[in-house]
This record gives C-alpha cells, sequence and structure tokens, in this order.
C-alpha cells in the first residue's frame, strides 16, 4: 500500500517535473534531438513474443518487470554486425537482417536496451587507420542499411565511445549519430553527446566513457565525477557506459590499479567504477575486453565490468571464452538501486550469430569471476540465470 502511494506520489512529481524543469535545467545538453527521442514505453504486448520465441528451457523471465515500480535495463557487450572494409566478404549474406532474431525478444521487452557499437554506420568514406599494414590492422565500417536492424532488434540507446567509432574519422561517427537519429536510437559519443531517455516517468541519461579524449575519459576521474554529479542532478537515473580494460582471454579477471594494453592506458577501472557510483550513478556497464568479467554491487549499485562481445559478425576470434556472452537483464529499485535480474546466456555461432545458449556455459563462469574478484560484493547467481545482491552479513 505504502509503495503503491508512493508509485503515484513519485510518478506524479516526475510528470511535474518534466513538464516544468527538466528541459530548462538540461539547458544545452539537450538538444531538439535528445528530446524527440524522448519517449515511453509501452512494451507488455512483446511478452507473447518472447515467450514464444524462447527455447523451453527459458522460462518466461519478466515478471518481475510488470511492476510500474522496476526499470528494467537489458544490456550487452561489443556490436559489429559486419563490415563492408576491406571488402564485402566480411558482410552476413542477408545484410544482417536475421542476425539479431534470435536475442531480439529479451532486448525488445526491456525498457531500457543498451549496446556497444564498436564501428560506425557509414557507406563510402575513407579510413586512414589500416594503411600501412592491412593484415594486422582492423577498422569496421558497417554499411547505413544496418541500422534499421539495431532498431528492429529493439535497441534503444548505444554507445559509441570506443576504439572503433572514428575508424572512419569523424566523418564516420557523424553519419553513425544520423543514422541513429533518424531510428530514434540514443547515444552516447563524444564529449558533449550524453543520451537522455524518459522511461516510466523517469529522466534517464546514459553517458558512455572510452578511454581517449575523444569521448569522456576513462582515465579523467576528476573530469567523470564532475560530469555525473551534474547529470546526477538532471536525471533521476544514471547509467555509465565504459569501454576499458585490457583485450582478450587471459583478461577476464579485474585486476587491481592501471590496466595497460597496446602501450595505451585502458583505465583503473576499480578505482573509475566506484568513483562515478560515489558521485551518483546508477549502473555501471563496461565493454572491452571481448570476455564476459565478473560483477559486483558497490554501495548497493550495479557494475558489470565487461560484457564481452555480442555479435561481432566476420573478423573476430569466437573461441573459447571470445564466443561467450550474455544479456544482462537488470530490475532497478526506482531510486536506481540493484534489485536483482537474470543472465540470459549467448553464445555466437561462428562467424558471429548470436544464440541463445541452452547449457548457459557463460552462467558459472560469471560467478565464479565475481566471487574471485569482488568477495563478499560478487552478486549473487543462480543457475538459471537469476542474478541478486550480495548477501547482507
Ligand atoms: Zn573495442
Amino acid at each position: 500500500m505504502l509503495t503503491r502511494k508512493w508509485v503515484i506520489v513519485a510518478s506524479v512529481l516526475s510528470l511535474v517535473f518534466c513538464v516544468s524543469g527538466f528541459s530548462a535545467e538540461g539547458g544545452d545538453d539537450l538538444s531538439d534531438e535528445d528530446l524527440a527521442m524522448t519517449s515511453m514505453r509501452h512494451r507488455s504486448s512483446d511478452q507473447a513474443l518472447v515467450q514464444a520465441l524462447l527455447p523451453a528451457s527459458f522460462s518466461p523471465v519478466f515478471s518481475a518487470a510488470s511492476s510500474e515500480e522496476v526499470l528494467v535495463v537489458a544490456a550487452v557487450g561489443d556490436l559489429m554486425l559486419g563490415t563492408s572494409w576491406p571488402d564485402e566478404r566480411y558482410l552476413p549474406p542477408d545484410g544482417g537482417a536475421t542476425l539479431l532474431a534470435e536475442v531480439s525478444p529479451i532486448l525488445r521487452r526491456a525498457d531500457i536496451a543498451f549496446g556497444n557499437l564498436e564501428g560506425p554506420l557509414i557507406d563510402g568514406g575513407t579510413t586512414s587507420k589500416c594503411a600501412r599494414n592491412q593484415a594486422n590492422c582492423y577498422a569496421f565500417r558497417m554499411p547505413r542499411s544496418m541500422g534499421r536492424y539495431l532498431k528492429e532488434a529493439g535497441f534503444d540507446v548505444l554507445s559509441l565511445a570506443n576504439n572503433h567509432a572514428l575508424d572512419f574519422g569523424v566523418e564516420g561517427r557523424e553519419s553513425t549519430k544520423r543514422v541513429l537519429d533518424q531510428l530514434g536510437i540514443a547515444h552516447s559519443g563524444e564529449v558533449g553527446d550524453i543520451a537522455y531517455l524518459t522511461v516510466r516517468s523517469k529522466k534517464v541519461a546514459v553517458i558512455a566513457f572510452s578511454c581517449y579524449d575523444t569521448s569522456y575519459n576513462l582515465n579523467d576521474i576528476e573530469g567523470a565525477t564532475k560530469i555525473i554529479r551534474e547529470l546526477a542532478t538532471k536525471a533521476d537515473i544514471v547509467i555509465v557506459s565504459f569501454h576499458g580494460g585490457a583485450e582478450g582471454a587471459k583478461y577476464q579477471h579485474v585486476p587491481y590499479g592501471t590496466e595497460r594494453y597496446l602501450g595505451e592506458n585502458r583505465g583503473n577501472l576499480r578505482k573509475f567504477t566506484h568513483a562515478v557510483i560515489d558521485a551518483g550513478a546508477d549502473l555501471v556497464l563496461g565493454h572491452g575486453p571481448h570476455v564476459v568479467r565478473g560483477m559486483e554491487v558497490y554501495r548497493d549499485r550495479l557494475i558489470a565490468y565487461s560484457l564481452g562481445n555480442f555479435t561481432t559478425y566476420g573478423v573476430f576470434n569466437l573461441s573459447g571464452p571470445l564466443g561467450l556472452s550474455l544479456i544482462l537483464e537488470v530490475h532497478l529499485w526506482p531510486d536506481g538501486r540493484f534489485m536483482g535480474g537474470r543472465i540470459h546466456a549467448v553464445k555466437q555461432e561462428r562467424p558471429g550469430i548470436p544464440r541463445l545458449d541452452p547449457q548457459r556455459t557463460i552462467i558459472p563462469i560469471v560467478r565464479r569471476l565475481s566471487q574471485e574478484d569482488f568477495g563478499e560484493r560478487a552478486i549473487q547467481v543462480q543457475d538459471d540465470g537469476t542474478i541478486a545482491p550480495p548477501r547482507t552479513r
């Protein structure tokens, strides 16, 4: 009863806030485009679809989400649906139309579906990245037509802050933003590009960091703290995405201190994630290592250190842990605290098609990594993928 009252009061307050103050307080950060993307989501009709398409071993997973109190976020790691560079051999045969079909019902069901777009959406353009040593260099270029398939899959917001967003220069990133704007997919890439969504009467800000100055930089902890503090005053829920950490099967653990890879400072991730939560972030979603890493709960907020590869078509190594993936379904209390959720196990079928994994291979791996790296702050992981905050002692 009390809870129901709280929801009504909160909804009324949110509406008043929405009408009277948010856009004004947002100042220059909220463009017309941002406001145009703002939308209420009504997705209950998708439930039947989810149940029809999921394998029998997957029970209906969104029962808790029917409550108006819960904000459901579905998050995945790296998305690269195929590249037309250096040539079209690395594109899926149907242009990507069916690539995400098996995982889409889960993404569509969420209030907010997030992913890291690991490359630009552009036709043509030029890259200076791989001019000299093509064999050991990767530049990605997804055709603009693939944007539609991201939309159809259910993605609401994408990170454009990573080491491939500028593979075709600023022109590539601008093209990507135009495609996403046309489709109504929010994005966060360069400094100043912050996504705002309105979901269940709540203002949600999504800000993406990488370890480069071409976006908000996770190595600038002071700067990160400042911008998160600012966002926390503008939005009800602040979601932080970061692309950081060393890459590959050897780097499944989250170390203490700074990670270096290929001569680059890939971040002190424990320090960064805790600092942004101290500053007001509610959920931290990491990616970059191309493998799934553990998860911890810090000050009642969930941190996923790496969501791994999700759909990385054509040119990626998918052997061992590099081919194991997940959809992280997170349920948040209205104030952003971590309530619980579910890991949907996914495995990429070569050359990069995400399939639901009935063996749930990734689940004991996440449990083990979380326990080994975070001890009593590790999330609890059940065999069916249900996740929960650590038991309080
Ligand atoms: Zn990357």
